[in-house]
C-alpha cells in the first residue's frame, strides 16, 4: 500500500481562508500520486463559521478529516490533538492561513525520503509583519539560544514541518500541559533538516497572536524549557552577598581608622530599594515555575474532543 501523509491544520476562527487553503492543498495532493494524503483540520473552539466550512469540506472531499475540540485550547494543544489523530507515515503540520507555502511539502518529502526524520521550514523573510514583531522575534530566539543549553532550538523556525512516524510517536509521549512545541520538537531530537523559504503574508483573516500573547508565549518557552532564570537568581544573590560583605569590611575598616559621622542615608535607601526590587522580581520568577508545577500536578487530559471525522484515506487506504 502507498504511504500515508497526514497534514495537520490547526484552525481558530479561520472562516475567511479555509476554502482557499483546501483548494491549494488539494491541488498539491493531486501532484503526489505516490502517496495517500489526508488533511486533518483541528477546530480549536472557533466562534465563527469554521466548523460549518470544515463539515462541508468533509462531505465534499474524502481526503478531509476533522477533530473538533470542546473549546479553544490554543495552537500548541490543537496541534497535539492533530498529531494524536494522524495515522500518517509522515505527519506535516501547517497553519491554515497559507503563510507557509504548501508547495514546500515536495521538498519536505524529498528530504524525508533521504532519511531525515524531521524536515522543518526556516524563514528567510517575513513579509507582511511589522518591524516590531521581527525585532521581538529575533530577540526571543537570541535569548532562547543563550539559555537552552544542550537542546538547540533552530532560529526563525515555526511549527511548519514534516515529521516521520517514529518522531511523532516520540513527541506524543511528552504529555506535559505546558507545551512549548518548538522546545518539544527540539527536545525529541532525531536527524533534522532545514528547508529555507520566504514567509508570505496571511492570505486572509487576522493574526490570532497579539503582543501580550506573544510575551506569554516567550515566557512559556523559557520557563517550560530551562531553569536558567532560577540559576541567574542564585548567582545574582551570591554576587550581591559578596559585594555586600566587601562593602561591610570596607565600612568597618573606614570607621576604625577615620571614625564615622551619621551620613549615608541616600546610599541606604538605594540599597534597600534595589535589593527589595531584585527579591520581588525573583519571587515572581519562582512563582512562574510554581504555577507551572501546580498546573502539571493536576494531570488533566490535554483537551477534549466533541466531534471526530476520519478521512477515507486513513480509514481504508482509499
Ligand atoms: N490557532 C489555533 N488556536 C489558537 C490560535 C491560533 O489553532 O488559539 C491557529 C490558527 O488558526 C493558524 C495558526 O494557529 O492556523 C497560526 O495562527 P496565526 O496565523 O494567527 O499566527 P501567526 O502566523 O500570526 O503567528
Ligand atoms: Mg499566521
Amino acid at each position: 500500500m502507498k504511504p500515508l501523509l497526514s497534514v495537520v491544520v490547526p484552525a481558530y476562527n479561520e472562516e475567511a481562508v479555509l476554502e482557499v487553503f483546501h483548494s491549494r492543498m488539494s491541488a498539491l495532493f493531486d501532484e503526489l500520486p505516490d502517496y495517500r494524503c489526508e488533511m486533518i483540520f483541528v477546530n480549536d473552539g472557533s466562534r465563527d463559521r469554521t466548523q460549518t466550512i470544515i463539515d462541508d469540506l468533509c462531505r465534499r472531499d474524502v481526503r478531509v478529516a476533522c477533530v473538533n475540540l470542546s473549546r479553544n485550547f490554543g495552537k500548541e494543544i490543537a496541534m497535539t490533538a492533530g498529531f494524536d489523530h494522524a495515522n500518517g507515515d509522515a505527519v506535516i503540520v501547517i497553519d491554515a492561513d497559507l503563510q507557509d507555502p504548501p508547495e514546500l511539502i515536495h521538498d519536505f518529502i524529498r528530504e524525508w525520503k533521504n532519511g531525515y526524520d524531521v524536515v522543518y521550514a526556516k524563514r528567510t523573510h517575513r513579509d507582511g509583519e511589522t518591524w516590531l514583531k521581527k525585532v521581538t522575534a529575533s530577540a526571543f530566539y537570541k535569548v532562547m539560544d543563550k539559555v537552552s543549553g544542550k537542546v538547540k532550538i533552530p532560529r526563525d523556525t515555526g511549527d511548519y514541518r514534516l515529521m516521520s512516524r517514529r518522531s511523532v510517536d516520540a513527541l506524543l509521549q511528552l504529555r506535559e500541559q505546558h507545551r512549548f512545541m518548538k522546545g518539544l520538537f527540539a527536545w525529541v531530537g532525531f536527524p533534522s533538516k532545514a528547508i529555507e523559504y520566504r514567509r508570505d503574508p496571511r492570505a486572509a483573516g487576522e493574526t490570532k497572536f497579539n503582543y501580550w500573547k506573544l510575551w506569554n508565549f516567550a515566557l512559556e518557552g523559557i520557563t517550560s524549557f530551562t531553569i536558567a532564570p532560577l540559576k541567574i537568581a542564585t548567582y545574582l544573590g551570591l554576587l550581591t552577598a559578596v559585594l555586600a560583605f566587601g562593602n561591610g569590611l570596607w565600612i568597618i575598616g573606614k570607621t576604625l581608622i577615620w571614625g564615622e559621622a551619621v551620613r549615608g542615608y541616600p546610599t541606604l535607601l538605594v540599597t534597600v530599594l534595589f535589593l527589595g526590587g531584585v527579591q520581588l522580581f525573583f519571587i515572581g520568577v519562582l512563582g512562574e515555575y510554581l504555577g507551572r508545577i501546580f498546573g502539571e500536578t493536576k494531570q488533566r487530559p490535554l483537551y477534549f474532543v466533541q466531534g471526530y471525522h476520519q478521512s477515507a484515506a486513513s480509514r481504508d487506504g482509499g
